[in-house]
């Protein structure tokens, strides 16, 4: 029988089998920046270079994916121009709908005139075609994120409280927009969309206002994704521990979580839910020993990947100066996990 490709391998991981292997997937685009033959000034601006790069460091570390990102385009195209918060004409869109008469301002979006998604498509050809059989994760905010940074932080936190239908206005303008640009990238190869929620989990806002104003979108939008036949992993990024019951149910493949109990989250959701993770980032991978990385990664494979479904990850993007002995020591970890737990995981 011949062996699965690293895509093959990563797909039914996220579809809950055994592969008696596990992948490691970190969101390694800073570190790739580091680690490459490349200047950081080729990296930024060549799709090319970028693809290039990102095979070059997944081979030489052996790595599960390649990940590209974060596409920010809808918002950017909507936004661009207008007067922001600080009184500057935005480039990016963010912070420019403070009221809710700022919406009429703001410009329809023609996706085929959306710069960061043609690039990103063609980062993501590029990947497909240099490195064809292992995945590619396009990073994506999605409504909600999205309309917190286009109505600023502070303004999307107190809007939940005194004015929901403003945040749903805005939230549900960007909705379509944002669903067809990722199924573009889903055309163009990307196998995996992954979805950063840093800003809506505990550390900051209520669970009573996540179920109210983001919940449901984030199950349409990712309703809407599922049918372009991605894998959807979506980031809980910080402290989800009060909404995993939620967060769960939404309708991803897997959960990629930092500061959890993992043990709990594999007894509690590990039939229904695969689920990633989540080695620190920064007090682990960047500020610790090779020796360390390789024990409290070891620790959760085999807390969290018996019987299948379990990705290993640091728990947030991976910092660019990561030390390359941690990231070696990280997959030496899964190796090792794989060899005790054989064909229970
Ligand atoms: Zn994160």
């Amino acid at each position: 029988m011949r062996e699965l490709t690293i895509t093959e391998k990563v797909k039914k991981t996220l579809q809950l089998e055994k592969t008696g292997y596990i992948p490691v997937i970190p969101t390694a685009s800073a570190f790739v920046a580091n680690q490459c033959s490349y200047s950081p000034k080729e990296y930024e601006q060549n799709p090319e270079v970028f693809a290039l790069a990102n095979v070059e460091v997944r081979k030489k570390f052996g790595y599960d994916a390649n990940a590209v990102g974060c596409f920010q385009g809808v918002v950017e195209e909507m936004g661009k121009g207008l007067i922001d918060k600080s009184g500057k004409v935005s480039v990016n869109g963010e912070r420019t709908v403070l009221k809710e008469k700022d919406i009429e301002k703001l410009h329809a979006y023609n996706i085929d005139e959306c710069e960061s998604l043609r690039i990103m498509m063609e980062k993501v050809r590029f990947l497909k075609q240099m490195d064809p059989d292992c995945p590619v994760m396009a990073i994506a905010d999605n409504p909600s994120m999205s309309a917190a940074a286009m109505m600023d932080g502070a303004n999307f936190y107190v809007s939940l409280i005194k004015n929901k239908k403003f945040v749903r206005e805005v939230t549900e303008l960007l909705m379509e927009p944002i669903a067809q640009s990722v199924a573009r990238l889903v055309e163009a190869g990307c196998d995996i969309v992954w979805l950063p929620m840093p800003t809506l989990g505990g550390t900051c806002m209520s669970k009573k206002h996540y179920v109210e104003s983001c919940l449901p979108y984030n199950k349409q939008f990712i309703e809407k994704i599922r049918k372009t036949g991605a894998k959807i992993i979506l980031h809980t990024c910080g402290n989800w521990n009060d909404r995993f019951d939620v967060a769960s149910k939404e309708g991803a493949d897997a959960l990629h979580v930092s500061e959890a109990d993992l043990e709990t989250l594999k007894k509690e959701y590990g039939k229904k839910i695969a689920l990633m993770g989540q080695v620190p980032a920064a007090f682990t991978m960047l500020m610790k020993s090779a020796e360390e990385v390789y024990q409290e990664s070891l620790q959760q494979c085999l807390t969290a990947a018996e019987g299948g479904g379990f990705i290993l990850s640091a728990d947030c993007g991976l910092p660019g100066n990561t030390p390359p002995e941690n990231m070696r020591a990280m997959i030496r970890a899964a190796r090792e996990a794989e060899r005790i737990l054989g064909d229970r995981c």
